[in-house]
């Protein structure tokens, strides 16, 4: 529909240009390679999205290859459980790597680098305490202090680096640093740790291989070298990264080459940056989405609420609307905060194209057509388009009969002449799909609610038909209650209560939204049927099925659904303050 007009061509983003005019110099021959290198510790969020959309759309873009690396240097937190839930949530939202790499495929070659800096006299074991090194560092106006363990032989480094790894030394006694400069003004040249011991936890991959561990800055560059990465993309908190990512780049590429890269002396990858997606009303941070999870404040890492995008998927966000999003920002160098509203609206624009239309009814009350047939032979069926004015997009069939649920407040008993829907005195109201009705009265309980409206209707007047075109003030939602079903629907709201619950002091679960979460039930029409079953595979990925429910917002199937309960979760309202 609308999306097909939306094929003008779009300005090149920062990065983009940066691609364009290494293609044209020739930089790595022509070659394009990215990678997303997520940290297995934890479970995808928008954020990470924001990464894959930039990792796998460049390589996409231009022709190259984008693989799948697992950045697991750190065994106390990594685990094969998030291994698993980063490579399904990367293919449900539509990309494909080329390879899947670990940084714990490396540790041999990063340990024997290590070593030829050792030998080189670029790197040595400190004995230091973490703060100690700390206290040491200066500040940026002011220059370090050289640890007493600075100008140590090669030998004994040598020996001391090598039972470090063998699991003679006890967890935080010993480091390796690089030998750099401790008076560099970046702090980050400042004699930075290379390598930690870790024997207290077990590696999701390597077992017990291993006692020593690389930290970040001696093994991502490394990593992207080994692999051939042409553009290593990152968010800006590396940006003060990149000179050291380059200076040990220096030690192993052109003149210094080792014939660790099978690209030659020249090949070299480029770290660049651009800016973190950070949205309001949620955190991204994986601690705080791992405390959540873990004291039970939300339902697991895949509710509804979570930024993750096991949890977006889960509320009803499509892929195609999670890149729309990320195409809608965009990727500059400025740190900014994105109004949660865009990211509603981009699912209301998207879905309001694609969710079939069907009537739910939260608040019932049975409306009894007395002049409808008693016990007909067999029940009318009438077909409803999915979505008014596009016979293309199907139709399904809804089921009428004499006794059908309606809202409670489409009737009054007394209404003034501004009341369009159902009251007794003669107007004339059009049931959704079907046909007119004229309410002729109710009936009520000893305490004086409603518990049946009484109508009338005209069977001439059904919707497709030559008097279905007679016009009414309003329409109404029903669904016929011998075929209706039963529905909880989850209605979910923004998770936290503050714009931005990290800017705020004091202990962020306090902020939590204590409405972003309200069980109703609903009466929803027969022809959600086919969705009372066990979620349907196609490529081994559950497909979400949408729904708008008339007049109430949008829905998606949530796989809490069973064979006698229908599950429906609240993706979004249908109002749409974003734009104004
Ligand atoms: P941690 O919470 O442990 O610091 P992280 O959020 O940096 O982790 P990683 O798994 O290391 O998570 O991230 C993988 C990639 O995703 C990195 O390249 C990182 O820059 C990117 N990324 C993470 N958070 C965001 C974000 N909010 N916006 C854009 N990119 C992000
Ligand atoms: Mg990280």
């Amino acid at each position: 529909m609308e999306n097909e007009k939306q094929t003008e061509e779009k300005s090149l983003n920062f990065i983009e240009q940066i691609v364009e005019k290494d293609l044209a110099e020739g930089v790595n021959n022509g070659r394009i390679q990215t990678r997303f290198p997520p940290e297995p510790n934890g479970y995808l969020h928008i954020g990470h999205v924001k990464a894959i959309c930039m990792d796998f759309g460049i390589a996409e873009k231009y022709h190259g290859v984008c693989n799948l690396r697992f950045d697991d240097t750190n065994p106390a937190k990594e685990d094969t459980e998030y291994v698993e839930t980063i490579e399904r949530d990367i293919r449900w939202l539509g990309f494909k790597w080329g390879q899947i790499f670990y940084a714990s495929d490396y540790f041999e070659q990063l340990y024997d680098l290590a070593i030829r800096f050792i030998k080189e006299g670029k790197a040595y074991v400190d004995e230091q305490t973490a703060e100690q090194i700390a206290e040491q560092k200066g500040t940026p106006t002011e220059p370090g202090v050289a640890s007493p363990y600075r100008d140590r032989p090669i030998e004994e480094n040598l020996r001391l680096f090598e039972a470090m790894q063998r699991g003679e030394i006890e967890e935080g006694k010993m480091v390796l640093r690089a030998k750099i400069d401790m008076a560099n003004p970046n702090m980050h040249f400042r004699d930075p740790i290379m390598y930690r011991i870790i024997t207290s936890h077990p590696h999701h991959r390597t077992g017990r291989r291993w006692n020593v561990y690389p930290m970040y800055d001696f093994a991502h560059g490394q990593s992207d070298y080994f692999e051939g990465v042409t553009h290593s993309i990152c968010t800006l908190e590396f940006e003060v990264h990149r000179p050291l990512y380059d200076y040990f780049l220096d030690q192993i590429t052109g003149a210094n080459f080792a014939g660790l890269s099978p690209y030659g002396p020249d090949y070299r990858p480029k770290q660049r940056e651009f800016n973190r997606l950070n949205i309001t009303y949620t955190v991204m941070s994986k601690r705080k989405m791992l405390q959540l999870v873990k004291e039970g404040l939300v339902a697991g890492w895949d509710d509804p609420r979570m930024p993750t995008v096991c949890g977006l998927r889960r509320r009803g966000y499509t892929p195609s609307a999670i890149r729309t999003f990320m195409d809608k920002i965009g990727y500059t160098k400025v740190e900014g905060m994105i109004d949660q509203g865009l990211l509603e609206h981009t699912i209301r624009e998207d879905l309001k194209e694609t969710a079939p239309r069907v009537c739910a009814i939260f608040d019932p009350v049975k409306l009894v057509i007395t002049n409808y047939p008693e016990n007909p032979e067999k029940p009318e069926i009438l077909v409803a388009e999915n979505i008014d004015g596009h016979p293309e997009l199907g139709t399904r069939e809804m089921q009428f009969g004499k006794e059908l649920w309606i809202e409670r407040g489409d009737f009054l008993e007394e209404a003034d002449n501004k009341f369009y829907r159902l009251s007794p005195g003669g107007r004339e109201v059009r049931l959704k799909a079907s046909y007119i009705i004229q309410a002729t009265g109710c009936e009520k309980d000893e305490n004086g609610n409603i518990t049946n409206v009484y109508a009338t209707y005209d069977p001439d007047s059904k919707s497709g038909t030559e008097g279905g075109n007679r016009k009414t003030k309003a329409t109404i939602n029903w669904v016929e209650c011998h075929s209706a079903l039963y529905a909880e629907v989850r209605l979910y709201d923004r998770l936290f209560a503050v714009e931005n619950p990290s800017a705020e002091e004091g202990d962020f679960r306090e902020l939590l939204n204590p409405e972003s979460l309200k069980v109703v039930t609903a009466k929803v029409e027969g022809s959600l049927r086919s969705e009372l079953h066990e979620p349907v595979l196609v490529d081994g990925i559950e497909q979400e099925n949408h729904y708008q429910l008339l007049k109430q917002g949008y829905f998606v199937v949530d796989p809490d659904t069973t064979a006698e309960k229908l599950v429906l979760n609240r993706t979004c309202s249908l109002k749409d303050n974003y734009l104004k």
